[in-house]
């Protein structure tokens, strides 16, 4: 055993957390299909290896870090999937943000072949991903995550375990789907405000300090000038593009659907994402939603490609 880290998928997010952990001093074998990908990641420095055999042998932990939960599924899964090729003894940890049904497939097949794993898709974008800085909502036993914490502590600042396998997807999904409806709820308010002439500066203060509050409203606010270091400040630039904000979304909506949980409020903050998105706004920050329900209200910097 070499011991070594295979990190599968090293994209926006990927490639700065195995940077942090080749700067705390582990091995890390790095493993990628896009080509444009993989030329970013060697120029950064990681060990980029071209086959899967290399990349596995003498592996003890495999973190993925991919798009969505079909990637997940042909990386592992079925007659092409790498599971069988996976030391026994490796951790699987998976911090895709996938849907609830993939996950559990993964974890059940792992089982079957002895190997433990663990979802845990995080929190604080690729900037808190470069400072380690990330907080990963884990699945998994105790006895699995445990085996993870000390690499969880070098990327991330804050572990929290929600239960069972399956469960850091799926705390992940329901969080964002509250995340979606408050953002809305933050521009709504906001731009009803701006519409009524009110000083925008004193209603933010009041509703911070009110029940109409809400951590988009305080820690990401919609509206620029109101917050320190937000994206509306800086013209819309994400941040959390508004085209993760729609496929969590619709992760939510297909959670509830196979629960039939009644979720009015994230069908709707669904299809205003996805007007946003159709539009051509898909990689704006999220915040930059309130453009859209502000209307012809709204007017604020916006350059979210950076162009001007
Ligand atoms: P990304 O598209 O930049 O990176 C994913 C990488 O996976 C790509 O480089 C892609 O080529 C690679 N990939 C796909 N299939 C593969 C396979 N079979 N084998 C090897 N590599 C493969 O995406 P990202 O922004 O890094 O996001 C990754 C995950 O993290 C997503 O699930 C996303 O929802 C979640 N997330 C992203 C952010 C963010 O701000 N970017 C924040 C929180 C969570």
């Amino acid at each position: 055993m070499t011991n070594h880290i295979a990190f599968i998928g090293v994209g926006n997010m990927g490639n700065p957390m195995a940077d942090q952990l080749i700067k705390a001093g582990k091995k890390v074998k790095a493993f990628d299909v896009s080509p444009e990908v993989i030329k970013t990641a060697k120029e950064s420095g990681l060990n980029v290896v071209s086959t899967i055999d290399e990349l596995l042998d003498g592996a003890s932990t495999v973190i993925s870090m991919l798009p969505e939960g079909k990637h997940v599924r042909s990386l592992y899964l079925g007659d092409k999937g790498i599971l069988n090729k996976i030391p026994k003894e490796c951790l699987i940890i998976d911090c895709s943000t996938i849907d609830i049904e993939t996950s559990l497939e993964l974890g059940n097949e792992s089982k079957k072949l002895g190997i433990k794993m663990i979802d845990a898709p995080v929190t604080g974008g690729v900037m808190g991903a470069r400072i380690g800085k990330l907080n990963f909502l884990v699945g998994g036993s105790d006895e699995a995550v445990a085996l993870a914490k000390p690499l969880f502590d070098i990327m991330g600042q804050k572990i929290l375990h929600a239960g069972a396998q399956g469960s850091g997807v799926g705390v992940k999904i329901c969080n964002n789907m509250s995340l979606g409806i408050s953002m809305i709820a933050a521009s709504e308010s906001l731009m009803l405000a701006k519409r009524l002439k009110m000083d925008i500066r004193k209603v933010h203060e009041i509703i911070k300090a009110a029940s109409g509050n809400n951590w988009a409203m305080t820690n990401y606010t919609p509206l620029p000038n109101l917050t320190d270091g937000v994206p509306s400040n800086n013209k819309y630039r994400p941040g959390f593009t508004a085209a993760m904000m729609r496929k969590d979304l619709r992760l939510a909506m297909d959670a509830a659907q196979s629960v039939d949980a009644s979720t009015p409020l994230g069908k709707a903050a669904l299809e205003i994402f996805s007007k946003f998105c159709d539009e051509g706004d898909s990689d704006t920050d999220y915040s930059g939603i309130s453009k859209m329900i502000g209307g012809d209200a709204w007017n604020y910097p916006f350059d979210p490609k950076g162009n001007k």
